[in-house]
Order: structure tokens, then C-alpha cells, then sequence
């Protein structure tokens, strides 16, 4: 028995589903995921390369779209695959699976191999056995935008034998310290329209405040330099993994990444940058087993989910060397999304927030120990302007995963491939052995 709240506990939620599969039922949206060569082929490889998981055995295909999976699996040996779509992209792929028993019909391999149901595998109506395998890609920008991991894992626990294997069976985000004076520069400039007092008579200045939350508090998707991040996370133990066979609905709904980076680079910090790695282990018990990896990192070849980032209303200042702190904290919300929380502090001083305590945006918490300073005894004010302090070290802000804007300055051109750090105002360490000749010198 499921233990899983279903859907129908999320009514608000369910009622964006005709705009969401609306959007899925188009060609043009399914031919924008299979021209992701890195996607596709990624996902064609590890089950290609990974038959055991298919040869004569029962697949389930979540979310088939134009059932291109489905055909891999086909393709691998699968004896039967159930593509489970909601969207009326499922007459799409009803077509072009009942063209396969025609007279010399060049898709004959998929003969009687693809059943199509057309429903959301979170429908009881569903009719299909437990399966071997589950094939899935249900990733959305920063891995989990468009909350459909929930019904991969939803399928897991429903439809899955003991044992059966999941593709892709682990995810891990990764974050990093960005700079990038153009792209606040930009967001500055689209905010202070909002700061002029005569625009046709009329003084909108009231408003610039609201205009720089709102423009801030939209995640930044597009491809960036990778030169740009202060610090690079260099191994898999610097991301936060996702487990797809154990990871539990309540984990997916609301969980902390833990922040810890060390500046390797002197310079501005202008927000958080997040991308995610997909692994697909195929059977871990077997020798044959091919584990295939894919990457939507900025040094990694591109893909369609691109790169996302979190920008500062302030730039942090950090200096190389010094430790980065903080938490990332994901809720989910109704728009098929989440609210995204970051605090980070630079530097060893200073306590970090309680990520499970509501939002308070930071200009709001000083304003009220000011009040409080006021009043209270001069020992206290002491402690209050050491926290004032901190302040200048910390920074936090919420964003809505959903609101996404776009920036595509990055090419990625051989002029890019130029850049030093220095031209993106990062400046490095001084080597002191090289800065006095080779000499250590004891002060
Ligand atoms: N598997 C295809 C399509 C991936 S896009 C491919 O790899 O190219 C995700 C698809 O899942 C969309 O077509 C969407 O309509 C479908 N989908 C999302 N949530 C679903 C749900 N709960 N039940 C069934 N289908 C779903």
C-alpha cells in the first residue's frame, strides 16, 4: 500500500495541469527535448548499453511524450513497455506505434512491443503490471523545476518489482559562487525605471523597491562562462544527491542543500549558479552493468535545461581563501515549482539562520533590532552592532523557481575562450613564494 499523499491532496497544484500538459501535447515542445543530442543520446546509450535491464523484460515509460524511450527500450529487447502520457501527445505516439504493423512498415520492431495509455501514472485507472524497469525523464531546470521526479518516484513505489531498475536512478545539484557585473548591471537597469519621479508627471518611485525584489527574485536561466564561478565544486561529494530508488515524497517536497565552498578568486560575488548531473547505473549487481553520466554543468557540452542563477540584490565582497557558508532551501509550491531560500555568509563569523525558520528578508530583521537598539541597554547595543556587522558579511534572499528570466550573452566563442579571470574583475592569490623570488621570508 502507498503511503504517498496522491495528488488530490494537491488540488492547486492539479489545476495548473491543462496549460502544463497543454504545452507537452505540441510537436514542437517534444522536438525541443529530442534535438537535445546530449539528452537523447545520453539516455539512448545508458539503456543501449545496459540491455539487461530490458532484454524480454517489462519497462514502464513515465511521461512518454513522443515515446522515444519507449523506443530505446524496444530497441534494447524490452518484451512489452507500457507508455504511460497524459498530455494528447499520447495520439501522437498512438500513431505512430499503430503505423508499425503496416505492410513494410520500417518501424516493424515496435510491433505489439508498445502499449500507450493515456493518463497520469498518478491515476488509479491506470492499468498496467509491476514492472522491471522504469524509464523516465522527468528533470526539470535545476533538476526538480516542474516537480515530475515526484511522479517517477510515485511510479517507483506503485509499479516497480523488488529489485527493479530505475534510468536514471541518481541526480545531483550542484552549486557555486558566481560573479557578473553585466548581468546585475542589466537587472539594476530594468529595476530603476521604477526609481524615476517624473515618467509622464508621474512619480513611480514608490515602486522601485517592489521593481528590484521582483527582478531579483527571478532565477536567471541561460549558459554562463564557467570562468566566472569563484569557486568550483571539484568532486561528486561537493553536490547534493538525490537518490531516485529511496529518495521519499517529503524529501522531494521540502529539503536543505548544505552550502561550504572556499573562494579560490578575490572579487564580487554576485549570486548562487546551480546545474545537475544525471546518472544511469543500470543493474549495480551485475558485471555487465555500464553506468552511463550526464552533465548540464557550465564546462559540460550544452544542453536544453542550460544552467540556472540566483542573483543578489547586493554583491557579497570575498576574498581567496576565505570560506563561503550557507544553505539552499527548496519548498515546493503550487506552480509545479519552488521557493528557493539562500543565505550565505563569507568568512568564519558569524551564525547562520535556521533554514526551517519562515523567511525574513534581511533589510526587514535590521530594521527591527534598530528599533530595538534604541531602547535597550548599552551592552546589548554592543552585541546588536557586532550582528550589524555581520551583516555586511551575509547575504539572503528568496526566489521562485518558476518565474525564470533568460539571459544568452554567453556563446561560448572562441572570444570567450580569452577571458581571464582578471577581465571578470576575479583577481588570484599571490603566490608569496613567487612574489619574493623563490625566498620564504620569516617576519
Ligand atoms: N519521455 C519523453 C518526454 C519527456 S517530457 C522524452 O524523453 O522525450 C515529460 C513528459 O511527461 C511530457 O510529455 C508530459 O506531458 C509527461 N508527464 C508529466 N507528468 C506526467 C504525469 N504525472 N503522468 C503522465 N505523464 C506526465
Amino acid at each position: 500500500m502507498s503511503t504517498q499523499p496522491s495528488f488530490a491532496d494537491n488540488p492547486s497544484n492539479e489545476s495548473r495541469d491543462p496549460a502544463y500538459f497543454g504545452y507537452y501535447a505540441m510537436l514542437q515542445h517534444q522536438q525541443n527535448m529530442l534535438q537535445d543530442t546530449v539528452r537523447t543520446s545520453t539516455y539512448r546509450n545508458a539503456i543501449l548499453l545496459n540491455t539487461e535491464c530490458f532484454e524480454d523484460k517489462l519497462v514502464m515509460d513515465v511521461g512518454a511524450g513522443s515515446g522515444i524511450l519507449s523506443y530505446f527500450a524496444v530497441q534494447a529487447g524490452a518484451k512489452k513497455v507500457y507508455a504511460v502520457e497524459a498530455s494528447d501527445m499520447a495520439l501522437k505516439m498512438k500513431k505512430l506505434v499503430k503505423a508499425a504493423s503496416l505492410p513494410n512498415a520500417k518501424n516493424d520492431f515496435l510491433k505489439d512491443r508498445v502499449e500507450v495509455i493515456q493518463a497520469k501514472i498518478e491515476d488509479p485507472s491506470v492499468k498496467a503490471p509491476k514492472v522491471d524497469t522504469i524509464i523516465s525523464e522527468p528533470i526539470g531546470v535545476l533538476l526538480v523545476h516542474e516537480r515530475m521526479i515526484e511522479s517517477f518516484i510515485y511510479a517507483r513505489d506503485t509499479f516497480l518489482k523488488p529489485g527493479g531498475h530505475l534510468f536514471p536512478n541518481k541526480g545531483t545539484m550542484y552549486l557555486a559562487p558566481f560573479t557578473d557585473a553585466l548581468l546585475f548591471t542589466e537587472t539594476m537597469g530594468k529595476a530603476r525605471f521604477w526609481e524615476q519621479t517624473t515618467f509622464h508627471g508621474v512619480d513611480l518611485s514608490p515602486l522601485y523597491p517592489d521593481a528590484k525584489a521582483e527582478m531579483f527574485g527571478m532565477p536567471v536561466v541561460g549558459h554562463f562562462d564557467p570562468k566566472s564561478l569563484l569557486a568550483t565544486p571539484t568532486s561528486d561529494a561537493e553536490g547534493y544527491e538525490m537518490d531516485f530508488s529511496t529518495i521519499t515524497m517529503k524529501e522531494l517536497r521540502d529539503f536543505v542543500v548544505p552550502i561550504s565552498w572556499k573562494a579560490q578568486y578575490t572579487g564580487l560575488m554576485h549570486g548562487v549558479a546551480g546545474w545537475f548531473d544525471l546518472l544511469f547505473s543500470g543493474n549495480t549487481e551485475s558485471e555487465a552493468s555500464q553506468p552511463v553520466e550526464m552533465s548540464t554543468g557550465p564546462s559540460a557540452e550544452k544542453t536544453h535545461w542550460q544552467q540556472v542563477r540566483f542573483m543578489f540584490r547586493e554583491p557579497l565582497a570575498v576574498n581567496a581563501g576565505q570560506t563561503i557558508r550557507g544553505w539552499m532551501h527548496c519548498v515546493v509550491n503550487d506552480m509545479r515549482s519552488y521557493t528557493v531560500d539562500i543565505e550565505v555568509i563569507a568568512g568564519q563569523y558569524g551564525e547562520l539562520s535556521d533554514p526551517s525558520q519562515p523567511f525574513e528578508p534581511l533589510l526587514e530583521q535590521q530594521t527591527k533590532r534598530q528599533g530595538h537598539a534604541r531602547t535597550s541597554e548599552p551592552e546589548e547595543q554592543e552585541e546588536e552592532e557586532e550582528e550589524d556587522d555581520l551583516q555586511f558579511s551575509r547575504r539572503r534572499g528568496r526566489w521562485e523557481l518558476h518565474e525564470q528570466s533568460y539571459n544568452y550573452s554567453y556563446t561560448g566563442s572562441a572570444n570567450d575562450m580569452l577571458t581571464k579571470p582578471e577581465h571578470l574583475c576575479m583577481y588570484e592569490p599571490e603566490n608569496v613564494d613567487d612574489a619574493y623570488g623563490g625566498i620564504t621570508y620569516t617576519v
